[in-house]
């Protein structure tokens, strides 16, 4: 299997090369040449798989054996997921008849981001030790110094993904102060030596603005040979395909005696940021596994939810009324305002999905373009469809906004709902959840849980819906708590507090402090670093 760049040109990529080098030269992701179809017997063959098996039996359909064999595949895989607690690593849980939750927060940080970082992770130290291995004698070794920004729930789960591998590096860069307790407390307390928490003094703005003059900086780069933490990685979203296809076999063996398999839908409910999750379900129905529609449950940044209303993919609302756009103050906020940030992302109580594009989505609408495009063959075909993306990005770099054809937003109806849900809808959907199910959900699992209601609404009645579940409570408790404090049952260290997370506030951490958000300091941090792991090292480009 090769991949190529959604922004067309000749380059074919091998699988590893894909992953090592994240987002393609001409700025297009990387997507495979097909989109394999499942052996004729997965339905028998598959059903009893386990999450490890069912990896090594998707993944191989895109990544040829002579990159990784079957063997290395498996292991790769065994090591990555014997990090989560849960036997069965992304269980479903029944909530009513007609609703589940797909848990996927049972990996070492709480958090869904983990099922692709800890893959990921392997995947990179296993492809830099064979490279090293195949060198010769005194010629340099290849490593990765990956570099990233977080304001706090996501940089632990590429913590614990890169940690402890060889010849890989980690740099993540947080606001001093401005990160919760215990997400700071999750990624300064992994001790590892190759893994380097810097607290900025300044705002996680001064963060990510450090991060990109690094990439930018061409000579430091080069030395350095940078990796970005982002998430259109290809084996990110690789990997997530994983858990359709298991909560699809999970969710069929507690049907009822006697309901036939086929008489039901199963409709995904997916929290939405940046279009990888629920972009890896699209790959999983592409690939013939028969699920019904995936909603798109987007918070307050919902340029995805009003792109499937309109067709028009724009940075700033253009249909609100005066005032109401992107970076103007929204419902939502108890004080009736909502802040934004200076880029025009509004804070909400789902933070890990505060985007203002989605990164991802440039994925769906390469094939929503190859499916409206006619051609003398597929590679015509794809080279218009390239052809035309490349032309919707660019309006979309120049203007922020671009309306695609109305053919091309029926094909996006075809496998697609979308809804936007308040600030106010999540504390209200936490609080029912708790008092109907005894169920506590995380503000970005109830954005879910809030579609999945607004939706059911309008189902047949043979759609089930499986809600993804993308962040275990604990880890966002100011809005837990804020959801549940007129709850007199709901006691969150009882409730929702889980034994990994006692005493970490007072566990050995290690941090380097940078007084001044100012990029000449983090540079010497990282040279520092550099020098003290050895300088005979040729850098390798690679992109998490
Ligand atoms: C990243 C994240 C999301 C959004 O996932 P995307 O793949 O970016 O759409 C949702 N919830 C949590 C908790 C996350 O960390």
């Amino acid at each position: 299997m090769k991949y190529f760049s959604t922004r067309g040109g000749s380059q074919r990529l091998s699988f590893e090369e894909t992953v090592l080098t994240g987002l393609a030269p001409n700025g297009g992701l990387y997507i495979p040449e097909s989109i394999p179809s499942l052996p004729a017997d997965w339905r028998t063959k598959w059903a009893s798989y386990s999450f490890v098996d069912l990896s090594v039996a998707v993944l191989s359909l895109y990544i040829s054996q002579d990159e990784i064999s079957t063997e290395e595949l498996r292991s790769l895989v065994e090591k990555s997921y014997s990090t989560f607690r849960h036997p069965e690593v992304t269980p479903i849980k029944k909530l009513d008849d007609k609703t589940f939750v797909l848990e996927l927060f049972h990996g070492p940080t709480f958090a869904f981001k983990d099922v692709a970082l800890q893959l990921l992770g392997n995947l990179f130290e296993f492809f830099l030790l064979r490279r090293n291995a195949r060198k010769s004698p005194g010629e340099s070794q290849e490593k990765l110094t990956v570099v990233g920004a977080t304001s706090g729930d996501t940089g632990s789960a590429a913590i614990y993904g890169l940690r402890n591998k060889a010849n890989i590096s980690i740099f993540i860069l947080h606001p001093k102060g401005r990160v919760s307790p215990i997400q700071e407390a999750q990624m300064t307390t992994v001790t590892d030596a190759n893994v380097h928490n810097v607290a900025v003094k300044g705002t996680f703005d001064d963060c990510q603005d450090i991060v990109k003059a690094l990439f930018a900086n061409k000579e430091f780069n080069a030395k350095h040979r940078l990796g970005a933490v982002n998430s259109i990685n290809w084996a990110r979203i690789l990997a997530q395909t994983v858990y359709y296809f298991l909560s699809f076999f999970h969710f069929q063996a507690q049907l009822p005696q006697g309901t036939s398999p086929e008489d039901i839908e199963i409709q995904y409910v997916v929290p939405t940021g940046n279009f990888g999750d629920i972009l890896a379900g699209y790959y999983a129905k592409r690939m013939g596994l028969p699920i019904g529609k995936l909603v798109v449950a987007t918070n307050a940044n919902d340029i995805l939810a009003r792109f499937w209303k309109s067709g028009k993919y724009e940075k700033v609302d253009s249909e609100a009324p005066e005032g109401q756009g992107a970076a103007a103050p929204a419902e939502g906020a108890s004080d009736g305002r909502q802040a934004t940030d200076a880029s025009g992302v509004k804070e909400t109580l789902s933070p890990a999905m505060d985007i203002l594009v989605s990164s991802n989505f440039e994925r769906l609408l390469w094939y929503l373009a190859f499916e409206n495009t006619e051609g003398a063959d597929e590679e015509e075909r794809r080279r218009l469809a390239s052809q035309t993306l490349d032309g919707w990005m660019s309006h979309m770099k120049n203007d922020g906004r671009v309306e695609v054809p109305i053919a091309v937003l029926e094909s996006a109806r075809k496998d697609f709902f979308a809804e936007r849900i308040s600030d106010d809808l999540t504390l209200k959907t936490i609080k029912s959840y708790f008092e109907e199910h005894a169920y506590v959900a995380d503000p970005h699992t109830a954005v879910g849980l809030a579609a999945a209601r607004i939706v059911a609404s309008q189902n047949p009645p043979n759609v089930h819906q499986i809600v993804l579940s993308t962040a275990h409570p604990a880890k966002f408790s100011e809005a837990v708590s804020r959801a549940l404090e007129g709850s007199p049952s709901f006691n969150f260290d009882r409730d929702v507090l889980p034994k990994e997370f006692h005493g970490l506030l007072d566990k050995e951490k290690r941090v380097i402090d940078v007084e001044r958000p100012d990029i000449e300091l983090v540079k010497t941090v990282i040279e520092k670093v550099a020098e003290k792991e050895g300088t005979n090292s040729q850098g390798a480009t690679g992109s998490i």
